[in-house]
């Protein structure tokens, strides 16, 4: 395995480091003084637009992208430390249009999309131009199989018509929101993996309507994670990506990848509260001591460094076995991480909220809020408990045909 970096990804990570501490970070108070000031939690804050401009003259846009064409051409070794540093604010990924589920949705497009979808909506979409969510979720069932999703796409004459109810639906506030990727079935009576099929449907589709915005743990995150009813949506057939019954394997193509940047990003939220509780504990003093001279503290800040360590290795190797063998054969490792990193992250980011005390559940740091996104990648693509169960069910394969090779 090798993790070294080339030296484009050397270069690029020097220039968005020096992104980060010379726009991004000082964004940060201007980003939450827009967003207290504007008439609804879910406006789109300026700055955002100025840092989008600030990373295209930069050169750091669309770094996820392994095609060099369209995105940074990097592999997935070489994007996992660019992912990191991004992980580190919750708006870098937007400034550098790496943000999901974008990210997810333009590597639909330009895996399996035509021309016309390409130009339509792709083009934009990398610009930065517009906004796109993926309509999988729905309230009704559990959506953890998706094999239960049940909304109905059906075919009339040139078009699909599409009735149901999806919630979760992230961008879904988001102003420059045009487009959304929308699982459904177009045939129930296929076999279980074939019922299901992706189609495009514009924001404005008469029949589209946004009920509400979830709020997560009380916060409403400004693009919103919304609840959409689609009472008769007709859209033209050429909206379908990539024909009838192949909803599934879209979605598997779509979900390693952003997997896999979520851990990513976790890690770099994760070195962030590591150093802020570093800072703390040697800043404050009780019992005329440093904080951070109680072994207990001194014990998480070990514990947490390796945990990290740890997680970041984990992922580097699942992100190596992408680049040597592809997504589909990597898709159990990136079950591993997709439970294992937030865990970590979480413990490592609820300690840092214990050493800053009353602090550290406010807004003044950044940490609540950490958590609380955090929280939600436990549940977001795919829960925990699905994860090791595709973990699970490898490893009892593997250590039955240990048993029946022992046996011959
Ligand atoms: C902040 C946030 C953003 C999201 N963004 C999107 C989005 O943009 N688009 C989208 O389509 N969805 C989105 N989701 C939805 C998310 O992907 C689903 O919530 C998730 O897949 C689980 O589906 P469910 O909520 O229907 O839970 P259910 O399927 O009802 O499962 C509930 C629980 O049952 C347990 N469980 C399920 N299966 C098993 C099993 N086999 N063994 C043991 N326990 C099991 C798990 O603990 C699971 O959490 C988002 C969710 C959140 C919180």
């Amino acid at each position: 395995m090798d993790f070294g970096s080339s030296d484009r990804a050397t270069e690029l990570r020097d220039r968005l480091q020096a992104f980060m501490g010379e726009h991004v970070l000082p964004a940060e108070p201007v980003w939450a003084e827009q967003i207290r000031s504007a008439p609804s939690p879910h406006s789109h804050p300026p700055v955002i637009e100025q840092l989008k401009a600030e990373a295209k003259n930069r050169g750091l846009w669309n770094l996820f992208l392994s095609d060099a064409e369209h995105g940074a051409g990097l592999t997935n070794c070489e994007y996992a430390p660019l992912a990191e540093i991004m992980g580190r604010t919750w708006i870098a990924a937007e400034a550098c249009n790496c943000n999901a589920p974008d990210t997810g949705n333009m590597e639909v497009l330009h895996e399996f999309g035509t021309p016309e979808q390409k130009q339509r909506w792709l083009a934009p979409l990398l610009a930065g131009d517009i906004r796109s969510a993926f309509a999988m979720t729905e309230p009704d069932v559990a959506s953890s199989d998706a094999t239960n999703i049940a909304m109905q796409i059906k075919r009339d004459g040139d078009s699909y018509v599409l009735n149901g109810r999806k919630w979760w639906i992230t961008n879904a506030m988001h102003p420059n929101l045009a487009i959304l990727i929308v699982m459904g079935k177009t045939d129930p009576s296929a076999p279980a993996y074939q019922q299901q099929s992706m189609v495009l449907v514009p924001i404005d589709t008469p029949g589209l309507e946004v009920v509400r915005s979830l709020p997560v743990f009380g916060y409403h995150d400004p693009e919103g994670h919304g609840e959409l009813l689609f009472n008769d949506v007709r859209v033209p057939i050429e909206n379908i990506i990539a024909g009838e019954g192949m909803g599934f394997l879209i979605a598997q193509a779509r979900l390693g990848p952003g997997r896999i940047h979520h851990c990513m990003r976790a890690i770099g939220a994760a070195e962030r509260a590591l150093e802020l509780m570093c800072d703390r504990a040697d800043e404050r003093e009780t019992f005329g001591k440093p904080v951070s001279h109680n072994a207990n503290i001194r014990d998480w800040i070990a514990e947490s460094r390796i945990e990290l360590e740890m997680a970041r290795l984990l992922v580097l190797k699942t992100a190596w076995l992408m680049d040597e063998v592809g997504n589909q054969h990597a898709r159990i490792e990136i079950s591993g991480i997709k439970f294992a990193v937030p865990e970590i992250c979480l413990k490592i980011v609820d300690r840092a909220i214990q050493v800053h005390g009353g602090g550290g559940v406010s807004d003044d740091f950044p940490l609540a809020a950490m958590y609380a996104h955090l929280r939600t990648l436990r549940l977001a693509d795919g829960p925990d408990e699905v994860h090791k169960l595709s973990l699970a069910r490898q490893e009892l394969r593997r250590q039955r045909d240990r048993r029946k090779a022992a046996q011959v």
